[in-house]
């Protein structure tokens, strides 16, 4: 049946400008990192799309090799896009990046102008789109200078196929040097994506003081740290989880007995908030400014409605924050 977007979608989401642009992300976004590829189930992935775009997230985030196999995720991206948001493309931010292994040799991997630009023009055409809100550049690349990989997201704002830039997983010096250089260029550069959750806070040491000092925003990605942040692992592995995927980049052994201990001691200060512990590790993120998006992933639609709630509290008091930090021994 032909998909008519709640009429209330944007009642209950709220949104944060980002950095100095002229940009709002919702608080949360959706990464289809997982669970949109070809090894999933269709009709699943079409309504975690649907039921998140109900609630007010506008923005998706996608990856050249999200799937598997790399590229199916923007491929069945494409056919939901085509047939349910077509109508809503200008409510929409939609992402895609380039900088991770894509194709064979040497020019499918990296940061040369010849993959970004390249990379961008595939991943239009699997998804059916003229340009993407948000390109960026996946990861840094030690080899190519920093000058080509930059004056390569300028080109692809030239050419009309992306309206901003973003780079990922840059440390604050490079990050410093890569707004310098698009800044010379007049680049639209909009925003950084960094990993950042309770377990794993490399950012508050200097990152984001960085992209506050340049007007730049962040949207953080594994922020339930895989799901291990979440009630998922509080009693043994369940079937179906990322931790019982082979091949996923969550493994068994990742789950020891100490750290189910300090996810049931974390689920207690979420029971005392009335949360449940994965909107507790999200409003936890969004209790900074300088955070301007939370990027979860779901495998089911009752995850990101879980997810959505943490927006209803997300202030901390300086004692939950110390107990946090205590049982993550931090
Ligand atoms: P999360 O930390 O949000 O982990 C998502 C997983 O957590 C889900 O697949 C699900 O696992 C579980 N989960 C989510 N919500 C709940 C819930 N309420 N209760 C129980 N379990 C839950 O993020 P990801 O690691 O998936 O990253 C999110 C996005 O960030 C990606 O889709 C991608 O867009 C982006 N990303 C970017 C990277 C980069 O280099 N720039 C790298 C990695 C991700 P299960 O499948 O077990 O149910």
């Amino acid at each position: 049946e032909t998909f008519k977007a709640s009429s209330q979608r944007y009642d209950k989401m709220q949104y944060r400008r980002c950095g100095k642009s002229g940009i709002k992300l919702p608080l949360l976004s959706l990464g289809l990192w997982h669970n949109f590829g070809d090894n999933y189930d269709f009709e699943n992935a079409r309504n975690i799309l649907r039921t998140a775009f109900d609630n007010g997230i506008t923005h998706f985030d996608l990856a050249n090799n999200y799937g598997p196999p790399y590229g199916s995720a923007e491929k069945n991206f494409g056919k939901i896009f085509q047939e349910d948001f077509k109508r809503y493309r200008d409510e929409l931010i939609i992402s895609t990046k380039a900088g991770w292994d894509m194709w064979p040799g040497p020019y499918g991997n990296f940061g040369s102008r010849k993959y970004l630009i390249a990379s961008l023009d595939q991943s239009l055409e699997r998804m059916g789109l003229d340009y993407v809100d948000i390109f960026y550049h996946h990861r840094p690349d030690p080899e190519t200078p920093l000058e080509e990989t930059m004056g390569a997201l300028d080109q692809i704002v030239r050419q009309g196929k992306a309206l901003y830039v973003g780079i990922s997983q840059y440390n604050a010096e490079d990050t410093a040097k890569a707004a310098k250089i698009l800044k010379d260029l007049g680049t639209p550069f909009l925003i950084h994506q960094p990993r950042y959750n309770m377990m794993d806070r490399w950012v508050e040491n200097g990152l984001l003081d960085t992209l506050e000092d340049h007007g730049l925003g962040s949207i953080v990605f594994s922020p339930l740290e895989q799901g291990i942040l979440t009630n998922k692992y509080l009693h043994g592995i369940p079937k179906g989880s990322r931790a019982a995927t082979e091949g996923s980049y969550l493994n068994k052994s990742q789950i020891t007995d100490d750290l189910v201990k300090q996810l049931r001691d974390l689920n207690e200060i979420a029971e005392s908030r009335n949360q449940s512990l994965a909107q507790m590790a999200v409003a936890w993120l969004l209790k900074d400014i300088r955070v301007t998006s939370v990027l979860v992933g779901v495998s089911k639609v009752s995850q990101l409605e879980d997810n959505i709630e943490a927006i209803k509290n997300i202030n901390f008091g300086q004692e939950e924050l110390r107990k946090i930090d205590s049982i993550l021994n931090l």
